[in-house]
């Protein structure tokens, strides 16, 4: 035998299709150069910061970390619980909401299913239905010019897409990259097009910002559709990205298969503690709510101002429509200190997504802007 060893030809059909996750800046590096005068808006981060009571009792779980931590999460699954009005029964928790998305996928299809899932929609759909080795079905997305929600979800399209061997619809609603929604008008019309064998997982880890009155959540339509799968986040208006803590909501039965799938300990004790303590403070998470609707209202006419226009968002971020292609801009904020995610990997090359930062953090959004060639 000779030659370098190379185990990219021992992988797996599925894992032949992906690839790595592109982490994009060097986020470390770009903090050592710019320090203090950074603004991070490339990640949807909860600006405010996690609850003191998070913090505290992720403080004081530390001393208990060299033990495993609860691998049931029975105290999370509780407060979520009675804050849901659901049982705990219904309810399974992730390493993060991703780590949800992708065992969904993994337990309910394979080579012999589909997976739908909308054009601009969340990247982890396609890269979940890829690596159960199912057929990925991209629906395209509204046009540019839809009043309500352009580039979102076409969720009549979507319908008119689920095929006899389609296990799962995956939906982002709001949605990230565009910020759109629809309502819970929509989400119900759609679910009574598609069949019960097929799981609607709705991902709502934008919906503790939602400010309309016609969107509730999918919550609600569970009692009707057992086959609605919800899932959620601690890691955008709850603040704990770092802390990687997700669940979703769903029928017993869906829960109970993903429970085989699941690491015995996915949530790590800290992340346990910090959510759990997390949900006890209401206050916060009004605050954290409210500055996002007023600073996203300030940064979306501040830039109408300058021309720039924004889709409409019910999310902690706004998707900017350029209408040419983005690159030069995004390197002239990245040479300012300004981080933005580029949607080049979106096919979204004219718009650039951008976090509601502090207001610092937006001004100096808007500095660099100004001083755009
Ligand atoms: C951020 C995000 C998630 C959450 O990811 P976590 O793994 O919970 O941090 C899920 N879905 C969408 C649409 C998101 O934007």
């Amino acid at each position: 035998m000779s030659g370098a060893f190379d185990a990219t030809r021992l992988a797996t059909t599925a894992s032949a299709a992906l690839r790595a996750y592109d982490p994009g800046h060097d986020l470390p590096a770009l903090r050592g150069r710019f320090g203090a005068a950074i603004a991070e808006l490339g990640s949807n981060e909860n600006v405010l910061g996690a609850s003191p009571l998070a913090l505290a009792a992720m403080r004081s779980a530390l001393d208990e970390v060299y033990r495993y931590p609860d691998p049931r999460g029975a105290a999370l699954k509780s407060a979520l619980a009675q804050r849901l009005d659901v049982d705990a029964a219904q309810i399974a928790l992730g390493n993060g909401s991703h780590e949800l998305l992708m065992m969904l996928a993994q337990c309910f299809a394979d080579a012999a299913h589909s997976i739908v899932y909308a054009q601009y929609g969340f990247a982890v759909y396609p890269i979940a239905a890829a690596a159960a080795g199912a057929q990925g079905i991209c629906v395209p997305a509204l046009p540019r010019d839809h009043t309500t929600a352009p580039l979102g979800h076409d969720l009549d399209a979507i319908a008119a897409a689920v095929r006899a061997n389609t296990r799962i619809v995956y939906l982002a609603n709001p949605n990230n990259p565009t910020g759109t929604w629809f309502d819970d008008a929509a989400l119900a019309r759609l679910l009574a097009r598609v069949p019960r064998e097929v799981l609607v997982v709705v991902d709502e880890a934008y919906h503790e910002y939602v400010d309309v009155a016609d969107l509730h959540g999918a919550l609600p339509l569970r009692a009707r559709h057992p086959n609605l799968v919800v899932a959620r986040t601690f890691s955008k208006a709850w603040g704990l990205a770092g802390a990687r803590v997700g669940y979703v909501v769903a029928d017993a039965s869906v829960v109970a298969v993903l429970e085989r799938m699941r690491e015995s300990f996915n949530v790590n004790s800290l992340a346990l503690a910090g959510a759990s303590a997390a949900l006890a403070d209401e206050a916060h998470l009004a605050t954290v709510r409210r500055y996002n609707t007023a600073a996203r209202a300030w940064l979306v006419e501040e830039l109408a101002q300058r021309g720039y226009r924004c889709l409409p968002s019910q999310t902690n971020f706004v998707l900017l429509d350029l209408g040419r292609d983005a690159a030069a801009l995004e390197q002239h904020l990245l040479a300012q200190g300004v981080i933005v995610r580029p949607m080049g990997g979106y096919g979204l090359a004219d718009t650039l997504r951008i976090s509601i930062g502090r207001r610092d953090e937006n001004e100096r959004l808007l500095a660099a802007l100004d001083a755009a060639p």
